[in-house]
């Protein structure tokens, strides 16, 4: 039996295994084998690649990645799918499923067990209740990974890559800044999908990169200050950092430590580049150091 290559397919996949699309898990499958190429080309897998896929579901972005590359770990959570899996990606040997939650993996433990010293790629069709926290898990934990290829909403996309100043502008947006290069590579209608879902999508390459774009004097400390302008938004970034206890929230000391920085008092955290944010955070440990 081979992968599903049309809705209509997968509905009756679905139906010969007693299954349907679990909305719990963020099941909206995908089968146009002209897309799933285009998203196999644009991480550029190539044969002696390690692929990571989060999510296999019925098997079709995993075939894929399987013909692409030399080995495909993908981590899926549904049990139920695993006798549906089995049968779909019988032909293929270099394809290994592991029946997790990738949330609650230690994914260090399984890119030294799978990949030994080499780095892999993430390729995946993301559920999207947990967009977020598989790629802070990925990018955070600062794991051996050459690029991270994700279908995610559209909306979510535009996040990771906004400048600042703009509405989707956030502390993700700095921290994708952070750790990698990224670039929406193709746009993708809700129909594409079965179920489809209430929103278009869009897959985004983050390229990891080899050397963080800014250095600064405590990166934990930049992070937090981070944190506290995105977590008041809405507030000046003065008001933001002292109502988050940065410097002890003594008001007079963040006052000395942006003009050190060379920020005006009444500029918006969400208004900084990532640079600013390392420039501030190296003020306030000189002055708050003095
Ligand atoms: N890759 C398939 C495709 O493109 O058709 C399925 C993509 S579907 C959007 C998301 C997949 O992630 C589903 O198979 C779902 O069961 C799985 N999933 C959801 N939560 C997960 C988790 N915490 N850990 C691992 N897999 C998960």
């Amino acid at each position: 039996m081979s992968v599903p290559t049309s809705a209509g397919e997968a509905k009756r996949l679905l139906s010969e295994f007693g299954l349907h699309a679990k909305k719990k898990y963020g099941q909206n499958f995908l089968t146009d084998t002209g897309l799933l190429d285009d998203i196999v080309n644009a991480a550029g897998v190539e044969k002696d690649d390690v692929v990571l896929e989060i999510g296999p579901g019925l098997g079709c972005l995993t075939a894929r990645l399987a013909e692409a590359a030399e080995k495909v770990i993908a981590v899926e959570i549904d049990t139920s799918l695993l006798p549906l899996l089995q049968k779909t990606l019988e032909d293929y040997s270099n394809i290994e499923i592991i029946n997790e939650d990738v949330l609650k993996l230690d994914l260090g433990a399984l890119a030294a067990e799978k990949a030994g010293n080499r780095k892999f790629k993430v390729v995946a069709n993301l559920p999207y209740y947990i967009t977020t926290p598989i790629i802070m898990a990925l990018l955070e934990k600062e794991l051996p990974i050459e690029s991270i290829t994700v279908m995610v909403q559209l909306e979510v996309a535009q996040r990771l890559e906004a400048l600042p100043g703009s509405k989707e502008y956030g502390a993700i947006t700095l921290s994708v800044a952070y750790y990698t290069k990224p670039e929406i590579v193709l746009e993708v209608p809700r129909e594409a999908f079965m179920p489809s879902p209430n929103v278009d999508s869009a897959v985004i390459k983050l390229t990891v990169n080899e050397e963080a774009p800014v250095k600064c004097k405590d990166t934990a400390l930049m992070w937090k200050i981070i944190r506290a302008a995105f977590n008041q938004r809405r507030k000046t970034l003065s008001n933001a950092l002292s109502g988050g206890g940065i410097c002890g929230g003594d008001k007079s000391v963040i006052k000395e430590a942006m003009e050190d920085a060379s920020l005006e008092q009444s500029v918006r955290g969400e208004t900084l580049s990532l640079e600013d944010f390392a420039r501030l955070t190296d003020s306030i440990v000189k002055v708050t150091k003095r």
